[in-house]
């Protein structure tokens, strides 16, 4: 199979990509294609890699909002949590993927329960993922190691789809919730198995004040001190860290992915400290959380508020400009990932959006990074390719209004339940 995208614009000169089979193959053919899309009054961007999501929870999406971090999920989320049955996540994650394919996300790393359901749903929809089961074991190391035995069976139930576009990893979900034995035990697995390790570290502050009463040290240098820190380690938000933290972070080349307006919603008190990783070397990548705390899967206003976050809290309008903004959720992703995308050159993954340059938001189109990264969402998606094919043509998906029917039909039901 093969797909030629004719006269699009792709960093700001007309081009026509060539994509053979799963890989990006030529920016200038001349040849003919299976599939000839017309690239003109259109723009070439990757595919956006989303690295934080519990992509099921689009289910919640305006159930609890403008609460307290801790009673938000204390009273509202783990309760319905409870009632949470595999149709749920099946049906929340096929809505989850119905929204990234329309906004532009070709990939997403989610952490959440029922996991070979999200897996069952990515696949059906197309769209790349890093799954792993969110593991908690409440700081008990006996019902950690009884309960790692679903993570690992999840590893080899998503490894037996034989789909590359599905790849396992391993959740532990926090300090708060997992001891320090089944964090070994986990980052042990994940260096035997190369699996990446999907974590969410200091979030608030209350989380660093719990660890240095108890440890007698922060949380980056308690999980240095036990090996936990390493280059597969994925470490959503990572706010509330210090200047030693952030160079050990660095020195184990450990991935942030930031979450900023989950941060905003829940007003997690500071932005992530986006300067001193940049000067340290970290590669910051961009998430947006579940549908709870964001509520939306839309990358373009990630980027906006990454970038607008900064701002806000430095009172420097220089940092994190349009373009290093729209690289963090791009390139910076498919590195934290470890998938050969979030470029368009030849070799690449072929996993590309292309943006209508008909939205009113793109004129008069100045400068398009900058369109991108503060004018664009994510209506002015197009049409929507990865690993070679096409999963959204003209703003149109296959079987999207059962979707839509369907997981209205699992959030009624999950909330029935309360
Ligand atoms: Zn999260």
């Amino acid at each position: 199979m093969s797909i030629l995208i004719e006269d699009v614009l792709l960093d700001g000169d007309r081009k026509n990509i060539r994509v053979e089979g799963n890989r990006i193959t030529s920016l200038d053919s001349d040849e003919g294609a299976d599939t000839v899309i017309h690239g003109n009054g259109k723009a070439a961007i990757p595919g956006f890699v989303n690295t934080h999501t519990h992509a099921a929870m689009s289910l919640f999406r305006g159930y609890a909002d403008d609460m307290p971090l801790q009673d938000w999920l204390s009273n509202k989320i783990w309760p319905l949590e409870r009632h949470l049955k595999p149709e749920h996540i099946y049906w929340g994650t096929k809505l989850a993927c119905l929204e990234m394919i329309k906004s532009g996300t070709t990939c997403f790393n989610d952490m959440y329960f029922f996991m070979e359901e999200t897996a069952k749903a990515a696949e059906e929809m197309g769209i790349r993922a890093v799954l792993s089961e969110g593991f908690t074991d409440l700081l008990d190391p006996d019902a950690g190691k009884e309960r790692f035995q679903s993570s690992i069976s999840l590893v080899q139930s998503i490894r037996s789809m034989r789909n590359d576009m599905i790849v396992p990893a391993l959740g532990p979900h926090a300090m708060y919730t997992v001891s320090p034995e089944s964090l070994q035990m986990i980052s042990e697995y994940a260096e035997k198995e190369d699996l990446l390790v999907h974590f969410h570290l200091s979030e608030t502050e209350d989380e660093v004040n719990a660890c240095i009463e108890e440890h007698g040290k922060r949380p980056v240098e308690f999980l240095e001190e036990i090996g936990f820190l390493n280059p597969r380690l994925v470490a959503a938000h990572s706010i509330w860290l210090n200047k030693e933290e952030i160079g050990l972070l660095s020195k184990h080349d450990v991935k942030v992915s930031h979450n900023p307006v989950s941060n905003m919603k829940l007003a997690v008190g500071k932005a992530i400290p986006y300067r001193e990783m940049k000067e340290a070397g970290l590669l910051v990548s961009l998430g947006t959380d579940g549908c709870a705390s964001n509520n939306t899967l839309d990358m373009f206003e990630t980027v906006k508020f990454a970038a607008l976050y900064q701002k806000a809290f430095t009172g420097d309008p220089t940092i994190l400009p349009a373009q290093e903004a729209v690289a963090l959720a791009t390139e910076n992703g498919a590195r934290a990932l470890g998938i050969d995308a979030g470029r368009i050159s030849p070799g690449k993954l072929a996993d590309i959006v292309l943006v209508d340059l008909r939205a009113p938001q793109l004129h008069p189109g100045h400068n398009l990074v900058s369109d991108l990264a503060y004018a664009a969402n994510g209506s002015c998606v197009d049409t929507v390719i990865c690993d070679g094919k096409i999963l959204m043509q003209n703003r149109k998906i296959e079987g999207e209004d059962e979707i839509l029917e369907r997981a209205n039909e699992a959030a009624l039901d999950l909330v029935g339940n309360e």
